[in-house]
């Protein structure tokens, strides 16, 4: 699983190769455009480059980071994990 943090809005997504959990996508989907959206196109950009950072963390610490997505739209767990790399 992929985040994406999105500069305008500053949310993060939940983004895989082939889905996003971002409002575009679901219209896209819904709507049979089929069309990606931006951050599939990041995420696909990124991973032919591999330009991006890999997270471990612990499954509580996941439970926390998606149920923080869901809840707010974007996690402090997940900033937290990705400032302590850099201690
Ligand atoms: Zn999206």
């Amino acid at each position: 699983m992929f985040l994406a943090r999105e500069k305008g809005t500053h949310r993060d997504h939940l983004v895989t190769y082939n889905s996003c959990d971002c409002e575009f996508f679901l219209f896209s989907t819904i709507l049979g455009s089929g069309k990606p959206c931006i951050h599939m196109e990041a995420y696909r950009l990124a991973s032919e480059k591999e330009d991006f950072l890999r997270i471990s963390a612990r499954s509580d610490d996941f439970k926390q980071i998606l149920t923080e997505v869901f809840a707010y739209g974007k996690s402090l767990k997940l900033r937290k994990l990705i400032s302590s790399r850099y201690d």
